[in-house]
């Protein structure tokens, strides 16, 4: 069992930046990362809209970058993942690991969202080598190609007008035959040359050698089949919020984000959030950043002003 003053769950941008100010502020912070420093971020090679690097940066530096700084002023973090809270009983809380268990004062909930798979054969294996989840990070490798988005929301179209900057023809593979991102969009999206709807349609496996050189499609209305020669898979289905070791211990929307109000609070007093997991608009690096900087700033507040009253944490271990 470890106590500390605040554990921040998750290590992306958001969570680094929380660690950031915490350990800063002279509180002992353990950063729970999950498997993988940085979230989402680490998984992008290429990023533009950063601010402060005029060149760029990859995601995994920018988030050792991060790391870096909050363990300049003592911030620990620990490769695991949390299996189980309880914050049923108020500060202290209690958060489980498979290998620890800690006590808090403070927690802030930093853990993110995943982008939805297609679950579909050929999806895992050419990730990377051709399906992509984030067109700002790897369109540039589709210069001169052809490709297919699939989704009809708002995500998908927005990327599909992005992609057109690279790609020489962009096919959004849409399963209805009715678009659910908004009409701006739509108009924009539909005086763009580049850009083609095939509609009623799924993808049923995605194939190549090496690296994607086709997808199956399945018409849904008419059960047709059609091989289309694509090197570009973007999804942009949605995301799920990592909310499962939250639920029934704090107050989530019907779409399992956490609910936190303008200060980051969540429903239980002493534990905040931000970034993805209660964000599902921006989801950028920048914005998670902000965000995990003020649950902390809000997490600092709330201890020192209710410092006399919180049960002194040896006590708290013990009892
Ligand atoms: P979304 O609105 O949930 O749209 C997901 C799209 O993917 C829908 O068209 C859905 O089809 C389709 N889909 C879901 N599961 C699928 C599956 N298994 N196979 C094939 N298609 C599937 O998600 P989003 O576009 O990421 O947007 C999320 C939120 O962010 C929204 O509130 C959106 O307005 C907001 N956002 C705003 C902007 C902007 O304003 N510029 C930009 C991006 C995102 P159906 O339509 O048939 O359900």
């Amino acid at each position: 069992m470890q106590k500390t003053r605040v554990v921040i769950i998750g290590g992306g941008p958001a969570g680094l930046t929380a660690a950031l100010y915490t350990a800063r502020a002279q509180l002992s912070t353990i950063v729970i990362v999950g498997d993988k420093l940085g979230g989402q971020i680490s998984t992008t090679n290429d990023v533009d809209n950063y601010p402060g690097f005029p060149d760029g940066v990859t995601g995994p530096d920018l988030a050792a970058a991060m790391k870096a700084q909050a363990e300049r002023f003592g911030a620990q973090f620990v490769y695991d993942f949390v299996t189980e809270v309880d914050f049923t009983k108020g500060s202290p809380f209690r958060v489980k690991t498979p290998s620890e268990e800690y006590i808090a004062d403070a927690v802030i909930v930093t853990i993110g969202a995943s982008p939805r798979h297609l679950g579909v054969p050929g999806e895992d294996e050419f990730t990377a080598r051709g399906v992509s989840w984030c067109a700002t990070c790897d369109g540039f490798f589709f210069r001169g190609k052809e490709i297919i988005v699939v989704g009809g929301g708002d995500s998908a179209l927005q990327e599909a007008i992005f992609l057109t900057k690279f790609a020489t023809k962009v096919n959004i593979i849409h399963r209805r035959d009715e678009l659910r991102a908004s009409v701006a969009l739509q108009s924009r999206v539909r005086s763009n040359l580049k850009i083609n709807f095939v509609w009623d349609t799924v993808v049923e496996e995605i194939k190549g050698n090496g690296s994607v050189n086709a997808v199956t499609l399945k018409n849904v209305k008419t059960g047709e089949r059609t091989e289309y020669p694509t090197q570009g898979v973007f999804i942009f289905i949605g995301h799920d919020p990592n909310s499962q070791p939250f639920k029934g211990q704090l107050a989530l929307d019907d779409d399992g984000y956490l609910l936190i109000d303008s200060l980051m609070r969540t429903n239980v007093e002493g534990v905040f959030a931000g970034g993805e997991i209660a964000d599902k608009l921006w989801r950028q690096a920048a914005t998670s950043v902000g965000q995990g900087c003020a649950a902390a700033l809000s997490a600092v507040d709330w201890l020192q002003e209710n410092e006399a009253t919180l049960q002194p944490l040896e006590e708290a271990v013990s009892g």
